[in-house]
């Protein structure tokens, strides 16, 4: 045994959303693990111009709006032309919406389902034939606490609904998968700061309630995600599949 196991040297990982906010943290701690990462999401922002310019070598951009039903398949080719292979797939890229469950229409229920389950499945079934066809790999779907409570005090039936969804394909992945070298798991974040909190973070009420319920008494950090997240991607966690890993500040103790 030894420490390296936590790190991704050789190892491709493809990172959806990792453009900024979780993502962005996730990619850029893959890639000082030793990983080569392909980043992905619909804007090129000045950080993975950044990243990609600086290392080339390591890091890679390739844009699509992950709801366009070509994007999942396109990206795993990419990832592939780029790097040759495909070991580490985390899907990260997410949107929250909320509001009146009798109010809440097709058009943003849509939004919510496409983006937050319909792509992380089809990203996921992209990338198992590559995984299959070298006998190991790794999949981080990016949940929430959302998946397992309600959340006070906003109201989103339609995204907590996606992100339960995500937690048991994770499950049954993990399930199908596990005899032939995959391992399935995902990350449930609670409260963390990122462009998706910045309105609550910054309106009084909402954030004394967030606060208030988060045990530990404040939001977390987007890093703080990156280090479960590696966790799960590496081979330290090598007998770990199935598994939704909690990372919330103690939110759903109580
Ligand atoms: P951000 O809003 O900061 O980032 C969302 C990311 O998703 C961006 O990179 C965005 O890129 C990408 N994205 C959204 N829609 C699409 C699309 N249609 N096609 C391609 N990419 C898309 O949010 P976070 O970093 O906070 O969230 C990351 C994940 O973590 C999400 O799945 C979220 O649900 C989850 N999460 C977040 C929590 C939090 O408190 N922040 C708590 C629990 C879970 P672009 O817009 O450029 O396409």
């Amino acid at each position: 045994m030894s420490l390296d196991m936590f790190r991704l040297d050789g190892k491709i990982a493809l990172v959806t959303g990792g453009n900024r906010g979780i993502g962005l943290a996730i990619a850029t701690l893959f890639g000082e693990a030793g990983a080569q990462v392909m980043l992905t999401g619909r804007t090129e922002t000045d950080a993975v111009r950044s990243l990609v310019e600086g290392q080339p070598d390591r890091f890679a951009w390739v844009a699509g709006d992950v709801t366009d039903p070509a994007t999942p398949a396109a990206l795993v080719a990419a990832t592939l032309e780029r790097f040759g292979r495909l070991d580490v797939l985390v899907n990260n890229a997410g949107v929250a919406d909320g509001g009146n469950f009798h109010e809440f229409d097709d058009a943003r229920l849509a939004r919510i389902m496409e983006t937050n389950f319909t792509a992380p499945f089809r990203i996921a079934r992209a990338a198992i034939p590559p995984m299959l066809a070298q006998g190991k790999g790794s999949i981080v779907n990016i949940g929430s606490i959302s998946g397992f409570v309600a959340n006070k005090p906003q109201l989103q039936v339609a995204y907590n609904s996606s992100k339960a969804a995500i937690h048991q394909m994770t499950t049954v992945m993990a399930f199908e998968y596990a005899s032939r070298g995959i391992r399935v798991n995902a990350l449930a974040p609670g409260y963390v700061v990122s462009d998706m909190t910045a309105n609550g973070i910054a309106n009084a009420e909402m954030n004394r309630v967030w606060t208030e319920n988060t045990p530990m008494g404040r939001f977390g950090k987007p890093e703080e995600m990156a280090t479960c997240a590696l966790f799960l991607a590496s081979d330290a966690a090598s007998y770990v599949t199935g598994a939704t890993l909690v990372a919330d500040g103690g939110y759903i103790t109580h």
